[in-house]
């Protein structure tokens, strides 16, 4: 052991990782709304991606009519059956979004949801600081979200279906410079859980994915990102970063029936960067 960083956050991923070729039809027949694509870098586009390529239909949603102009090709690159407006924190919209998809499928299999928010003031100072409105913004989007959309899904979901959502180490562990966020994704996990117990007798698994750090729109607002970055290269035992598309594959592995046993878990993705003291 040489004791070497195999691969620094600049390098491309060595191409073992890329492994579309051995893509089939796992998930056929499955269909499935994600949300939280802003750009071709988001998690959320790893996940779409990667769930299509393995069969499944998709349901693509966008913030803002500015943010459209990106997911709209995105949306068409993977040829996504539908492609709706979705801003979480305007009341009415989470169930706008099921009502048509219970209207375009009748069911659904699958929900990936993969956004956070937190007011960049708030984000950046002390939790001990954090304003009342900041922390309970970042709560409604980042967290009660998914359980707005746990409610409005139940009726749709068919047994084996999965609700997922995205979040961080710094749940579980304080990470510097994650500050506020931390809470509310120790709240997002607890949910998961909870939600785990109550739709577990419907056949219904929930899910928390906790990748490691990338460099996407949302964690360029996280302080002092690159130290986070280096870290996660420095101590993890990959010596690496991990990228959207091994997030996608394993959200492709929750989401269909080999994972039929598993539910309620927090499933890391992050070279193994989580389970270093
Ligand atoms: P991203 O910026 O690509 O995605 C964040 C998404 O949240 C965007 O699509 C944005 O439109 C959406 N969003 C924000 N406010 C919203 C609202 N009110 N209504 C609807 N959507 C809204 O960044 P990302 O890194 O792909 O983030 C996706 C998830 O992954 C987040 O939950 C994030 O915390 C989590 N995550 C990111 C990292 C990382 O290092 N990038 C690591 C672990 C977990």
């Amino acid at each position: 052991m040489s004791g070497t960083i195999a691969h620094h956050p600049n390098d491309p991923l060595p191409k073992v990782w890329d492994e579309d070729s051995r893509i089939g039809d796992m998930l056929k027949g499955k269909r499935g709304l994600v949300v939280g694509v802003a750009n071709a870098d988001s998690i959320a586009f790893g996940c779409a991606t990667k769930l299509r390529a393995f069969g499944a239909d998709i349901a693509l949603t966008y913030l803002n009519d500015k943010s459209k102009s990106y997911v709209a090709p995105l949306a068409q690159e993977i040829e996504a059956d539908l492609l709706l407006p979705l801003d979480v924190s305007q009341p009415g919209q989470i169930k706008a979004v099921f009502d048509r998809i219970a209207q375009e499928w009748g069911s659904l299999d699958f929900v990936i949801h993969s956004i956070a928010f937190a007011p960049r003031e708030d984000l950046h100072g002390r939790i001990i600081d954090c304003s009342r409105e900041g922390f309970l913004q970042a709560m409604q989007i980042s967290c009660h979200s998914f359980l707005e959309m746990a409610h409005h899904a139940e009726p749709l979901m068919r047994p084996g279906g999965a609700l997922i959502s995205m979040s961080y180490h710094g749940a579980d562990k304080v990470v510097n410079h994650y500050n506020m966020m931390g809470p509310v994704k120790a709240a997002l996990e607890s949910s998961v859980r909870y939600l785990a117990l109550e739709l577990g007798e419907r056949g219904i698994r929930v899910f928390a994915v906790s990748p490691g750090p990338m460099r996407t729109r949302a964690a360029s607002g996280i302080g002092h990102f690159d130290e986070i970055l280096d870290m996660a290269v420095t101590r993890s035992p990959g010596r690496r970063l991990v990228d959207i598309s091994e997030v996608g594959r394993v959200v492709a592995f929750l989401v269909g029936g080999a994972a039929s046993g598993m539910t309620g878990d927090v499933i890391y993705v992050d070279a193994g960067l989580h389970i270093m003291a």
